[in-house]
């Protein structure tokens, strides 16, 4: 079977290890065969060498929250402007240029179908590997209802683009619930609370009653998938935790009364602190409504001292972007705004092996180990030191591989 080495590697592998200089990985078809250091010992004639002259080797980058299908600013009008197959089209170049930052993988939390997933499975369009949420499931009047208070229809379902399902009671959420695991998700995104984006939520609301999410809970559960909840509330995350809700996005205004219980119920935190920061700078240049801006400040004001809770309280941290439109290109930021709080290396496990234990594939993705999906990139300069490097990829990132296949890069030949 041809193989490929990559030598000369300093090797980050995300397990928790420390950095391991000069190092070399052996991958076989779509799988990494054997991790060392030093001299690789006698080389297999046909293996193609890949030579990483001292750049850092890290596992694929896993986005844990992004809207492949976001191709605005503003997801509202995005859906009134944009002809399905205009959507379509546009969410094809958000998922090349997606890979090409480093991001092998990403959970995208309200968008993109399982249609989407296959067709970068088999082949046809580059991008992440998927796991998706489809349309998410939302309270009349909740985040995910983006209606003016005058207009009385809710957009099409089967359109593009990000769309919700707006449903009420418990036999409602069931029947949304079970149209998207029927239409084959991976896991159920909830709108439990407030947004930025939605016209008519405050931040700190709680939307959906525990009995709700309870049973949106179940049918995903039923079915072998889980629940992900947006909220930024104490009472909106206390209550998802209750109703057995796995992973809570962004929860910027956490306590520490609301981060016992997402320790108790040993639930993930996804904060995305990246589409707070980078849409306050450009979102009035983007031409985003005031509102929007407004409560991603308040969003951004506190999301430091809620991760910084979170962390020193030792909950599971995983990493997201959730950047919208053109701000996509910044999904690096993540990192850095992690680091900041997290130090370098928990921010870099945070964005691969959290992240694949966040979409259960902490057996094939995550780490540089044996027997792992060959899911890798290589960067110029050490990440540990200047986290700010994944921002400009075009230049920092040399090689991209995925399922063993290089997306970017070149095979140079000889040691
Ligand atoms: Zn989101």
């Amino acid at each position: 079977m041809a193989s490929t080495i990559l030598v000369n590697a300093n090797i980050i592998d995300c397990t928790g290890a420390e950095p391991r200089p000069n190092g070399w990985v052996v991958l076989e078809a779509d799988r990494i065969k054997e991790v060392g250091h030093g001299s690789p010992g006698a080389l297999p004639g046909k293996a193609e060498i890949i030579n990483c002259r001292g750049q850092t080797l890290l596992p694929g980058l896993i986005d844990g929250h992004v809207h492949m299908a976001a191709v605005e600013g503003d997801l509202a009008e995005q859906q009134r402007r944009n002809p399905a197959s205009l959507l379509v089209i546009k969410s094809l170049k958000i998922l090349k240029e997606t890979l090409d930052q480093g991001f092998t993988t990403v959970r995208d939390c309200g968008g993109v179908d399982a249609g989407f997933r296959q067709a970068v499975a088999e082949g046809l369009v580059p991008g992440p590997r998927l796991f998706v949420s489809g349309a998410y499931i939302t309270q009349t009047g909740g985040h995910g209802d983006k209606r003016y208070p005058a207009e009385m229809q809710q957009p099409a379902l089967d359109a593009a683009g990000v769309v919700s399902d707006a449903c009420d009671g418990i036999s409602g959420v069931r029947r949304a619930t079970r149209e998207q695991l029927r239409r084959g998700v991976d896991f159920i995104k909830i709108m439990a609370g407030g947004g930025a984006a939605s016209p008519a939520t405050a931040l700190d609301a709680s939307q959906y009653s525990v009995e709700e999410m309870k049973a949106i809970v179940f049918e995903a559960e039923s079915a072998g998938k889980y629940a992900a909840a947006h909220v930024y509330s104490d009472r909106g995350i206390k209550l998802c935790c209750e109703a057995g809700v796995r992973t809570i996005e962004h929860g910027n205004l956490l306590t520490e009364s609301s981060a016992r219980a997402i320790q108790a119920a040993q639930a993930y935190l996804v904060p995305t602190i990246a589409t707070f920061q980078v849409t306050v700078e450009q979102g009035p240049g983007l031409g985003l409504p005031e509102f929007f801006i407004r409560k991603m400040r308040q969003a951004l004001d506190a999301a430091e001292h809620s991760l910084a809770l979170a962390w020193a309280m030792g909950l599971k941290i995983g990493s997201g972007s959730d950047l919208l439109g053109p701000m996509q290109v910044h999904k690096g930021l993540e990192l850095a705004l992690q680091a900041k709080v997290m130090g370098p290396m928990a921010a870099l496990i945070a964005t691969t092996r959290t992240n694949a234990e966040i979409i259960r594939q902490e057996k094939n993705l995550g780490t540089i180990e044996a027997g792992k999906l060959a899911d890798l990139i290589l960067v110029k300069g050490d990440p540990l030191k200047d986290m700010s490097l994944f921002q400009n990829y075009q230049e920092n990132l040399t090689l991209i591989i995925q399922d063993g296949r290089v997306h970017k890069g070149v095979i140079t030949q000889g040691i």
